[in-house]
């Protein structure tokens, strides 16, 4: 019997029953076969790549941010045009990440989500002690991005009606996730990949944990192996939250880095055009200028930003399966210009 899914994870369990039924399971995987002992697909997955249409994956990275280990993932997720969504442990985002970081993650195209303020067990909790560990997260994002996030996952999976009703009346969906490799047990990187061969569906949602190698390793593997089957990388939708513009423009002030996001990608015969929009308080009536760089070709002037801060950029761009990746020019005091990802072109 494949261990798969939340069912699994000792950490679900009251406080007292814990640690028994852990050393329960620790014995009991001491005494199975390898193939079920180590993988969260038992070995006994069917390929069904090739009946599967390709569609779109939502990856999650809960329990964020490590220093390390989060920009590197950054890096890689870039480097396939992928997108993302990211539930850290806010009590941690805010200690370890200033607001120009954390807007870095949402110019990129990726999302945030409340995860409590600590990690709690949210069904372990009364109603109203849930309600405040999750209005204290929201509160902590809002401060360091402007917005208060449109969703939420309970840690541990751990939530029943009362916690999505707490959620929704601080303005939140409940997200989970259909597949859950198990990284915290080091399950080898090829039973991870058949595993999520075998679950994935269009909509999938992977959950992984943005503070172990074996996460970088899982998916840049992943992504390297389904965006070349066609499969596309996306943030929840649930997660992107309508009005956030307004709110992260609000964080800036002159001497802070701009902020932005490309919202649409098409193609146009040999030409990719993106849409979206950038702020910087040091140019506050627009005039930003947008770069792109195509195909590995040096960086080129594609636009700027009008009175509303919105641009159009279009480059030539050849290849169709090579992301375009986009910066904003920061106005401000001398420093880096911040990217606004890479996009894969979505063919028309
Ligand atoms: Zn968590």
């Amino acid at each position: 019997m494949p261990v798969t899914g939340s069912t699994a994870r000792p950490e679900r369990l009251h406080t007292g029953r814990r640690l028994t039924i852990l050393v329960l399971l620790v014995g009991l995987l001491s005494v199975l076969p390898a193939g079920l002992a180590s993988g969260p697909a038992g070995g006994s997955a069917v390929d069904l790549a090739g009946d599967q249409r390709p569609g779109v994956i939502h990856l999650t990275f809960d329990d964020g941010p490590h220093w390390m280990f989060t920009p590197m993932l950054l890096g890689i997720l870039d480097g396939y045009g992928a997108r993302a969504s990211f539930f850290p442990t806010v009590e941690s985002i805010v200690s370890r990440w200033d607001g120009d970081t954390t807007q870095d993650l949402l110019n990129r195209g990726h999302t945030i989500g409340n995860h409590t303020w600590r990690h709690a067990d949210l069904s372990q909790l009364t109603p109203w002690d849930a309600v405040a560990e999750l209005d204290r997260a929201s509160h902590g994002l809002a401060d360091l991005v402007g917005h208060r996030p449109s969703c939420f996952r309970a840690p541990y999976g751990a939530a029943g009606d009362v916690v999505e009703a707490v959620g929704a009346r601080l303005g939140m969906s409940l997200v989970g996730w259909t597949a859950d490799p198990q990284e915290w047990r080091d399950p080898p990187i090829g039973e991870v990949i058949s595993y999520l061969r075998h679950k994935r569906t269009d909509g999938m949602v992977v959950l992984l944990h943005d503070r172990k190698w074996l996460t970088l390793q899982i998916t840049r593997t992943l992504l390297d192996e389904f965006t070349r089957e066609g499969w596309r990388f996306e943030a929840l939708p649930a997660c992107r939250p309508t009005g956030s513009q307004e709110g992260r423009v609000a964080t800036r002030t002159p001497g802070d880095l701009p902020v932005g996001q490309v919202q649409r990608v098409w193609r146009i015969g040999d030409e990719v055009v993106l849409d979206g929009w950038a702020f910087d308080a040091d140019m506050p009536d627009g005039g930003l200028t947008i770069v792109l760089n195509a195909d590995g070709r040096a960086p080129v002037r594609a636009g700027t930003t009008d009175a509303d801060h919105r641009f159009v950029a279009v480059v030539e761009a050849p290849m169709v399966d090579q992301p375009v990746c986009v910066w904003v020019s920061n106005a401000g005091r001398r420093r880096h210009d911040p990217s606004l990802g890479c996009h894969t072109v979505i063919a028309p």
